[in-house]
């Protein structure tokens, strides 16, 4: 079987490889689809802090299950449409002993930390399965990973029923976070992002209201999407300082702010705003298994991906999908990888 070794940032090297059966506990599933993640491109560029090389790359996948190991039991039938969960967690932490795997104090992530699903055969163990639906498209299935994302985020927030959402940062997470806090009841979303053709994503996948905070400050765009009701959850899904400013600023005393962005230096914010407005400030990380469960049932609902996706390349020509995202930079979303 083939697969990718990232040798070195830039540096991805397709080699002949004899497949290992699966292990106890172990399926083995046939990679149908990889979907690229912003911080698979930080891995590219190596600015990714927490990646060592060599590394086979790879988190957002769907597969089919082709064989098991010894000793699994409850495992799907062999053909049936699956992806994986990503983490390796000690389950010994004091985070894990409390239910919380996403932030184990031992966290390893494959395509990172450990090997990805960048390869024509890969074995995970049973238990980080999930089944994905008959009808399921393949971009579906590679899409459960970053829904995920945005589940979770929206799960930190709490019952989302009736109240005014700002998603800043209309990113694939962004877009997705925008669409789950629709779907748990949000009343009304608005989302900022500084790039036109985001929004315009945003808008095909039918996010209430847009805003170009280059061209509209968020305070204005706010008072036009909810009057004087405001809004009292932002999600930060930009990564930028001047976004979580915004936020903050902005956004009603006693609300929450969420940060799922990653930040290239850290962000100043005014923590005085924070103390007398009694704002909470709060982050997410990853996601639980009920975070897929959850996605996958969004994605059979009423989470819309086609507009998401800008390109797909096949399996060797995956170096051509990185240059293709910087060379169109934010008028590209997602790319998927086809096997
Ligand atoms: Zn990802
Ligand atoms: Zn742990």
């Amino acid at each position: 079987m083939r697969q990718a070794v990232m040798e070195a940032p830039g540096k991805i090297r397709f080699e002949e490889v004899a497949a290992t059966p699966p292990g106890p506990g172990e399926v083995r599933i046939r990679v149908r689809r990889i979907g690229i993640c912003g911080s698979d491109i930080h891995v590219w560029h190596g600015t990714h802090p927490f990646t060592p090389y060599p590394v086979i790359q790879g988190h957002e996948f769907m597969g089919v299950v082709e064989a098991i190991g010894p000793g699994v039991t409850g495992a799907p039938p062999l053909g049936a449409q699956v992806t994986a969960l990503p983490q390796i967690v000690c389950g010994k932490c004091n985070p894990c002993r409390k239910g919380r795997f996403n932030i184990c104090e031992n966290l390893k992530v494959r395509g990172f930390q450990a090997d990805g699903c960048g390869r024509e055969l890969y074995n995970v163990p049973a238990e980080r399965l999930v089944v994905l639906p008959d009808g399921f498209t393949a971009d579906q299935g590679a899409f459960v990973e970053p829904v995920s994302v945005a589940v979770h985020a929206c799960r930190r927030a709490g019952d989302l029923a009736g109240r005014n959402v700002v998603v800043l940062g209309a990113g694939t997470i962004g877009n997705l976070i925008a669409q789950v806090a629709r779907a748990s009841g949000a009343a009304r979303v608005l989302i900022a992002d500084v790039a036109d053709h985001r929004l315009d994503v945003a808008k095909r996948c039918g996010v209430d209201h847009a805003v170009n905070t280059a061209r509209q400050p968020l305070d204005e765009a706010a008072a036009i999407a909810f009057g004087a009701e405001g809004f009292d959850l932002a999600f930060e899904a930009a990564g930028a300082e001047g976004s979580l400013a915004a936020a903050v600023s902005t956004i009603e005393k006693g609300g929450q702010v969420l940060i799922v962005g990653v930040y290239g230096r850290p962000p100043v914010v005014d923590m005085s705003v924070v103390g007398e407005h009694e704002i909470v400030l709060a982050g997410s990380m990853m996601y639980w298994r009920e975070d897929w469960e959850a996605a996958v049932q969004l994605l059979s609902s009423s989470v819309t991906i086609a507009p998401l996706v800008s390109r797909h390349v096949p399996f060797a020509e995956w170096p051509e999908a990185y240059r293709f995202i910087d060379a169109n930079g934010p008028a590209t979303m997602k790319v998927m990888v086809d096997l």
